[in-house]
């Protein structure tokens, strides 16, 4: 008799999650065209609550970048913004994203029909991620017309210091004088603090979903991180996010005390560290599933626990939630956090992602995987490739490395 067919258990919650991710793209397309209404652009670690609370409808161009990519559309539309003197080697959603739209395309409008991308009112970067977003944001500002407002933040950081968060902060609270006359209002203060406890609150939900991973067999794996972390982005600031992720912690609970694996039959535990390969979600998924592999935890999906925020304290806690990022830390305090998150999760090996067009959130170039390796005695793989130019990887070779590590790791 032949045995019972594998098959990933699917996580019921995604239905919500779509229905909620339409409704967050199809308000913003509607306030976009209502008159009445003001939106604005921010980076997906940026000051989104302070923009909640001038009543701006938020949009999230990485996050419709991450969508070219998962829909393999970006490398097509990559070239036109090379062409247009940004080079192939930088960020890879700027290019998609501004190629895209130098092409008239947005996935937005298969989806939901959604002729294009929202005109900002205003674009709102934080530099804490790179200098790619300040750029990105520059040029649709050039092309509309509109004021483009930063927050410049330090990089590489040790210990986070007071002088640091006085920084961040002074500049949170110039950004928001700055923000009044686009606005054409005054900060409400009760609604800034009311996004920054719910975002807050969304954090420590994204939190404990992740955290589910820890438990053996994982619930979930990197690659459901990868699609529910959609409203952690896009809807923090908001109770629709609250109630999302209390309604996914409670299904992978349900999960925990059924004993359903998100891998049945997990054999080996994998920590993901780096960028997605947006392109490849399901191939990868789909490997590590054949190979008895869970990829239970991620630097990425963690980036966005911000359980610094106090809504008692909103400029300060914001400049901290947004300072003591791991993407603005230095290589020890890095090292230090993925060798917790080894032991937590209970992992057999580390995969980094070389990303080529993302330096800012690639760490294995400068001996990190060898030194946290000797640490922990946690071997490694490096595979190379990007989040989004699918040029730059080589599947055939990242499926090859990834099948000789998990054999290294059961053999081990
Ligand atoms: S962190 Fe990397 S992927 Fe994100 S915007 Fe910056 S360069 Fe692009």
């Amino acid at each position: 008799m032949s045995e019972p067919q594998r098959i990933p258990a699917r996580i019921a919650s995604a239905k919500t999650m779509k229905k909620i991710m339409a409704d967050h793209f199809l308000g913003i397309d509607a306030a976009s065209k209502d008159p009445s209404k003001r939106v604005a652009w921010c980076t997906s670690v940026g000051p989104a609550e302070l923009l909640q609370g001038f009543g701006f409808e938020v949009y999230y161009p990485e996050n419709h970048a991450a969508i070219l990519g998962a829909t393999r559309k970006a490398t097509e539309y990559i070239p036109y913004a090379n062409a247009a003197g940004y080079s192939p080697d930088i960020c890879s959603y700027l290019t998609a994203d501004v190629g895209a739209y130098m092409q008239g395309y947005t996935p937005l409008t298969a989806a939901y029909g959604i002729e294009s991308v929202p005109k900002p009112d205003v674009l709102v970067y934080n530099t804490n991620q790179c200098r790619d977003v300040q750029d990105w944001f520059m040029w649709y500002g050039k092309h509309w017309n509109v004021p483009v407002l930063g927050i410049q933040t330090h990089r590489n950081i040790g210990e986070v210091t007071r002088e640091h968060i006085d920084s961040i902060s002074g500049q949170i609270r110039k950004l928001a004088e700055d923000l009044e006359p686009i606005a054409g209002k005054k900060l409400d203060m009760d609604q800034f603090r009311e996004s920054v406890r719910l975002s807050r609150k969304c954090s420590e939900l994204w939190e404990k979903v992740l955290r589910t991973g820890s438990h053996v067999p994982s619930p979930l794996t990197f690659f459901d991180g990868q699609i529910h972390m959609g409203p952690a982005v896009v809807l923090r600031g908001t109770r629709i996010a609250v109630d999302y992720y209390e309604q996914l912690l409670a299904e992978l609970q349900q999960r925990i005390d059924e004993g359903v694996a998100a891998v049945p039959g997990e054999k080996v535990r994998l920590y993901w560290e780096g960028m997605p390969v947006w392109g490849k979600i399901r191939a990868l998924s789909e490997q590590f599933f054949e190979l008895n592999t869970c990829v239970v935890a991620s630097t990425y999906c963690n980036s966005w626990i911000f359980n610094q925020l106090d809504p008692d304290e909103p400029f300060e806690s914001m400049a901290r939630a947004y300072t003591e990022l791991f993407i603005v830390r230095s290589d020890p305090v890095k090292e230090d956090y993925i060798a917790e998150m080894c032991e937590d999760f209970k992992v057999d090996g580390v995969v980094y992602h070389d990303a080529k067009t993302c330096p800012n959130n690639t760490n294995n170039r400068y001996g990190m995987p060898q030194r946290l390796t000797e640490r922990t005695k946690i071997p490694h793989l490096v595979i190379n490739g990007d989040l989004n130019d699918l040029r730059c990887y080589s599947e055939e070779q990242a499926k090859t490395n990834i099948e000789a590590f998990v054999e290294q790791l059961t053999e081990g």
